[in-house]
């Protein structure tokens, strides 16, 4: 417990030395990664294989990839982003330099968990460093192999002392939260979300939390089913269903349910064959523990296909359950897991009703032809994220935020965003010290006319462009010698 502690000080020493807020140091440090990426890659994807049984294909393309791209794009727009930002001016600064400046925070907390145990811890990573922050790393202990080899190769990469990665389990996360951070970015579930931002409020410390919950995906009847389910079971199955955003049950009306079911199982006989269990493109759960909890979701459910388990190797087969009732416990948690519950409603009316009676989703996902009712489901309802007529997508966009609400989470990062969240948005004013009597408006003693002459200036709306503003500026001089 010493030594994390030691670790935060020395991290929180070196952010003092300043040494991170050139961006030449902190692109040499980004290039350092984007190196250990591709000289480490058979050990990453190793690590990621032990943890949840991925092929070397998919482990590339789920983490490497997004972890490739994001360094890619933070190299590039890195001097962009951290530029001052000219904002606009009004009459009484209309002689001044206003700006915003990206400044780091300081150090900052990366807890990440097991699904895609490389790409949540350095993503988040690849934003805070951009962003000239000190970093402190805690991959998450149930993805053993990979927290590892984090805690393995960083330190040969990357700066040791401003980047210090921290292994262990709920005792060591416990024990790193009482630190005082500058800013702490959680992935994980609901419940210790609420614990990372307790802790974190002890020292006011801003947190960035990116939590679960149930994502819902309504289909509409009019849609081209084969593409829509194919669709689905792509986002639904991969990484055995283990994904924060995968469509957690279906919404559709009661005459499309049985397409529904027989397109998915065409579709699942295409991606991994007769025998699922010896595709190499399906992963297994993660351990013994959400294994159980998994198929105990199954209980009293009529498992229109799939529904084979095997506990010694982990392996839950994809399953689709029909006439789900919406009070039945695999609709009450986010399931984590290869089991699609369909619910039918009645109207894209009821399927409205029914995500907004429930907790805000981390995404909300939608297949129609109607573009119409693909805006209204959009209007009237709240998720983190949205993705129609696909699913997953939006993840992959790094010009959109990446994020929840509500319960499943606040803020959001990825590309530009990333930057922000992990970076001060610094208000400048810089003024020079002439022209002292445009301010007697403002300094006592005061008078109705002083008053008058301010609401004149502040509160009138003019829209004459630069030249109106230079009068005004010129009768803001004329009325600083008439109150002198
Ligand atoms: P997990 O068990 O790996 O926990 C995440 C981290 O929290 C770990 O580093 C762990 O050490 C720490 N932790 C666990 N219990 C703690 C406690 N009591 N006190 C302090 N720290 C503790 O991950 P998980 O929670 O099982 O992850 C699955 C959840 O994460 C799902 O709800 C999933 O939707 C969500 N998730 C969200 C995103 C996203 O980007 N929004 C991504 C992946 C997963």
């Amino acid at each position: 417990m010493e030594a994390m502690r030691q670790a935060v000080e020395r991290a929180r020493a070196a952010f003092k030395s300043g040494r991170c807020r050139s961006l030449e140091f902190r692109i040499q440090q980004l290039k350092a990664l984007e190196r250990m990426v591709h000289e480490r890659e058979k050990e990453i994807l190793g690590a990621i294989e032990a943890d949840l049984h991925k092929c070397g294909h998919n482990a590339y393309s789920h983490e490497i990839l997004g972890v490739l791209g994001e360094l890619a794009l933070a190299m590039a727009k890195l001097p962009s982003w951290a530029a001052p930002q000219a904002v606009k001016r009004n009459l009484l600064t209309l002689r001044d330099e206003a700006y915003i400046c990206a400044e780091p925070l300081g150090v900052v907390l990366i807890i990440g968990a097991w699904n895609y145990p490389f790409v949540l811890v350095m993503q988040p990573l690849i934003g805070a460093i951009a962003a000239g922050n000190a970093v402190v790393v805690k991959p998450s202990e149930i993805s053993e192999h990979t927290a590892q080899l984090i805690a393995d190769l960083l330190p040969q990469y990357i700066d040791p002392e401003l980047y210090p990665v921290v292994t262990g389990g709920v005792p060591e996360t416990t024990e790193l939260l009482t630190q005082r951070f500058d800013h702490i970015l959680y992935t994980g579930n609901s419940v210790v979300g609420k614990i990372v931002m307790a802790a974190a409020a002890k020292h006011l410390t801003p947190v960035t939390l990116e939590l679960g919950g149930k994502s819902p995906c309504y289909i509409d009847k009019d849609c081209d089913l084969a593409v829509a389910c194919r669709r689905i079971t792509w986002g639904k199955y991969m990484n055995c269903g283990q994904t924060c955003i995968a469509p957690d049950y279906i919404l559709c009306e009661p005459s499309i349910q049985d397409k529904v079911v027989e397109n998915i199982k065409r579709t699942l006989q295409e991606f991994y064959g007769e025998d699922v269990k010896k595709s190499p493109d399906y992963e297994r759960i993660i351990n013994k523990r959400h294994f159980r909890r998994v198929l105990a979701l199954l209980e009293g459910q009529k498992i229109a296909h799939g529904g084979e388990a095997d506990e010694a190797s982990c392996f839950i087969a994809p399953t689709i359950l029909t006439n789900v009732s919406p009070e039945a416990k695999v609709m009450e948690e986010e399931i984590f897991g290869p089991v699609l519950p369909i619910v039918t409603v009645k109207s894209v009316d009821e399927a409205i009703e029914f995500i907004n009676r429930r907790e805000k989703p981390l995404a909300l996902y939608v297949f129609s032809n109607n573009k119409k009712l693909i805006k209204r489901v959009i209007s009237e309802t709240s998720s983190g994220g949205v993705t129609a007529n696909d699913v997953i997508m939006h993840f992959f966009l790094a010009t959109l935020p990446f994020g929840g609400v509500g319960n499943s989470g606040m803020g959001a990062y990825h590309g530009q965003h990333s930057f922000e969240t992990f970076s001060h948005r610094r208000s400048c004013l810089i003024k020079d010290l002439k022209m002292d009597g445009a301010n007697k408006l403002r300094y006592p003693p005061s008078s109705q006319k002083k008053v008058d002459w301010a609401k004149f200036f502040l509160l009138k709306r003019f829209n004459k462009g630069r030249v109106g503003l230079i009068v005004l500026a010129l009768l803001g001089v004329v009325a600083a010698v008439v109150i002198k």
